[in-house]
């Protein structure tokens, strides 16, 4: 049983020296208790006590991570039902899915394309997390090394049969794959197999029954790193599956089911549907059939947009930014730092090919509207930016563009920097380059 905030008091040094960052070692425990914060925070935390706490520091589902050379795929250490609740961390990696009956040739074309595949969102290049591999009969050992030649991210292998996959795991020296999948039947020469090679391994089985009873079998053979495959024969099982076991994993706490998932939208009816259900709820690795940039790319954004901390917008550094080469005539346009506004902005500017400065203010990564009503994006503080980033300098002619939405603010911008004309955009940033050109030039 997870101990609670007061008992994991009682166990640490309670010496308040604020080390862990926290003010009190209260402040710590109940943080602990929570699963907000690592033990290993505190420095001064006793052996024994040590012992008695890791139940309580143990993440309710284990961080399982894939390695190579190309980086890394992790999943696990979630503690939240619900995004809203607090945060997702680890974004389930996206996988694409080769067989070894296709060919070296065929399979190494293939990972190239998907490999290089890199696409800019709001600031952030989004790429496909790694491969699966599957053993179907083909080279299998031929493929993976085509895979490998082809791409340098995680792998997951796929096959029941431990023999066929071993040749595999021989080409993978120095890297954590995952292994698809142990079961009733095979589960002790998969648990060698995954221990001799350092692999993680996906547990099958059709219930959280049977799944708990392999995954404790497996743990007893020494294999730690587990994932989850509970099958299920269309979406609404797979969903009531998934949930059961998170349930299972975060409100119970039962260890031997506290392990991500991996997920198959490949074999589903309709993949696009099933990945992106797979994505929300709940799994860790999701295997898709083929690479196809038009069906990755909103999987990619709605999973950042369901792994971004709700209460931590995206944000873009505040500073000037120069959009087209502007010269010392091209207007100012400011701006706040949450990066959909920002982005939003900057794209209206960039492909109108008009030059201009655009000052980013911080107001802690919030919309202009937003910002304005929470009290962080107002007269005083745009002027204290346009100072601070010596604008005037930059400029021959002082010309500031405040966003439509804060129009109101004009006034009190006109005192605060009495040298520069204050001018009032538009509202929407759709609407920019044709203010530009009306208003500006
Ligand atoms: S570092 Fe340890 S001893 Fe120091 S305040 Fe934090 S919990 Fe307490």
């Amino acid at each position: 049983m997870a101990l609670s905030g007061i008992q994991i008091y009682k166990l640490l040094p309670q010496t308040n020296c604020k080390e862990c960052g926290f003010p009190t070692c209260l402040a710590f425990a109940m943080k602990l208790a929570a699963k907000q914060v690592e033990l290993s925070a505190c420095p001064y935390v006793t052996e024994a006590a040590q012992k008695q706490l890791a139940e309580s520091a143990a993440p309710p589902i284990r961080l399982v991570t894939l390695k190579a050379a190309g980086g890394e795929a992790k999943a696990g250490n979630e503690v939240v039902m619900f995004r809203h609740e607090k945060t997702f961390y680890n974004r389930p990696g996206l996988f694409v899915r080769v067989k070894a009956s296709e060919g070296a040739e065929a399979i190494g074309k293939k990972v190239a394309e998907a490999d290089a595949y890199k696409v800019n969102y709001v600031g952030l290049d989004f790429t496909l997390d790694g491969f699966a591999v599957e053993a179907d009969g083909g080279d299998f050992a031929g493929a993976v090394k085509a895979v490998r030649g082809a791409s340098k991210r995680p792998l997951i292998l796929i096959g029941k049969d431990p023999a066929a996959l071993e040749p595999g795991l021989q080409a993978l020296t120095g890297e954590t794959p995952l292994l698809y999948a142990a079961n009733a039947s095979n589960w002790e020469a998969m648990a060698d197999l995954a221990k001799k090679y350092t692999a993680a391994l996906v547990v099958s089985g059709e219930t959280p029954d049977a799944l708990a009873d392999l995954t404790q079998k497996i743990q007893a053979k020494g294999v730690e790193d587990m994932v989850l495959d509970p099958g299920g024969k269309n979406m609404s099982q797979m969903l009531t599956a998934w949930t059961q076991l998170r349930r299972l994993a975060l409100k119970s706490n039962f260890r031997p089911l506290g392990y991500p998932i991996i997920a198959f939208p490949c074999d589903a009816k309709d993949e696009g549907v099933a990945a992106a259900q797979a994505i929300a709820k709940y799994a860790g690795f999701v295997v898709l059939s083929e690479f196809k940039p038009e069906a990755i790319y909103p999987l990619l954004v709605l999973r950042q947009n369901i792994y971004t901390d709700p209460q931590k917008p995206i944000q873009v550094t505040p500073g000037i930014y120069e959009i087209n080469q502007p010269k010392p005539e091209s207007p100012v346009l400011v701006t706040t730092n949450f990066s959909i506004t920002y982005f939003a902005v900057a794209n209206e500017v960039e492909g109108s090919g008009l030059p201009a400065w655009l000052v980013v203010c911080d107001a802690e990564g919030m919309s202009v509207l937003t910002a304005w009503a929470a009290g962080k994006f107002d007269a005083e503080r745009i002027a204290k930016t346009i100072k601070g980033f010596d604008v005037a300098s930059k400029v021959s002619k002082k010309r500031i563009v405040l966003p439509g939405h804060v129009a109101v603010l004009s006034g009190e911008l006109e005192a605060e920097l009495p040298d520069w004309e204050i001018k009032v955009g538009p509202r929407e940033a759709v609407d920019i380059p044709a203010f530009y050109k009306q208003v500006l030039m």
